[in-house]
């Protein structure tokens, strides 16, 4: 199926490792051209080139912090000289948390609201004008499941998620009138290189192989009885970005395999 998206232009953030990087080879083999932000500066341009030499489409890759306003700018400015503008914008840099309420610092609240909110904010100032100029676009936001259903051990993580949805319908009411759709997709157990490290530090402790362990947390959790691999995550944002996808705006993508308790 031609989803159209070929030479369409994407900014993913957080695309060199995980569901960002799934995301960023899955627009990469519809042909689109692929920028691909994060801090790790050997791993992000290692990851375009391979996008690269396996897709033969233009890939870049931008070491920078999206949790910083001045870097955004950078990033802009470097993508202007490079690409021209952004078609699509994919905001999915972030990071799970652990503590109470009761024990974090501000420090910790502004840190992760600057990483998972206000990054979502700056890259729609930064990028929406291009969209404008060529007289549309799409934003994905990735939230999670803990946007709606908390996990007890990550209160900042839960809270800034669920602010994140919320920005997500805003920005969709306020883009639309621009042809911009606005979307978010909220993951549940996605099976990235973190979870395997989780899972070889804590399975030791239980007397479990990585496996184990992970088949445990899949099988407490999820009526599917499974994680999903970030290939499979990243399907959805092809489709959502793509014409096929051209009714959504300011919905909420649950795919988390049955994980979510509620029917809202
Ligand atoms: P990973 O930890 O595998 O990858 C995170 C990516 O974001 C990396 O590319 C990392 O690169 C980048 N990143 C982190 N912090 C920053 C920063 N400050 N600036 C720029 N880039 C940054 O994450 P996942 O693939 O697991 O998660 C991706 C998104 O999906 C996250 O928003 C996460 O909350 C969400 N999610 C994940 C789930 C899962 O089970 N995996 C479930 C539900 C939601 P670098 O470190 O080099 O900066």
């Amino acid at each position: 199926m031609d989803l159209g998206l070929k030479g369409k232009q994407v900014f993913i953030s957080g695309g060199s490792i995980g569901i960002g990087l799934a995301v960023a080879r899955a627009f990469a083999r519809e042909g689109a051209e692929v920028v691909i932000g994060a801090r790790n500066k050997e791993r992000v341009q290692a990851e375009a080139k391979r996008i690269t030499d396996d897709y033969g489409v233009k890939a870049l890759g931008i070491s920078m912090d999206v949790s910083k306003s001045e870097q955004i700018e950078a990033a802009r400015v470097e993508i202007e000289k490079s690409l021209g503008g952004i078609d699509i914008l994919v905001n999915n840099a972030g990071t799970g948390t652990e503590e109470t309420v009761m024990n974090s610092t501000d420090e910790n609240w502004y840190a992760v609201w600057d990483l998972h909110v206000m990054s979502t904010v700056r890259t729609a100032r930064a990028f929406v004008p291009y969209m404008e100029k060529r007289g549309g676009g799409v934003i994905l936001n990735t939230a999670s499941i803990c946007a709606t259903q908390p996990l007890w051990y990550e209160p900042i993580y839960n809270t800034t998620k669920a602010a994140l949805l919320m920005l997500g319908k805003c920005m969709a009411n306020e883009l639309i009138s621009k042809n911009i759709r606005v979307n978010t997709i909220s993951p549940g157990l996605v099976l990235t290189p973190d979870w395997w490290k989780t899972a070889g530090i804590l399975s030791e402790k239980e007397g479990k192989t990585p496996q184990e362990y992970l088949d445990g947390i899949a099988h407490t959790n999820t009526p599917i009885d499974r994680f999903a691999s970030p290939e499979e995550i990243a399907e959805y944002y092809i489709f959502l970005a793509s014409e096929k996808g051209s009714y959504s705006v300011g919905s909420n993508y649950y795919i988390d395999g049955g994980w979510l308790n509620t029917i809202a």
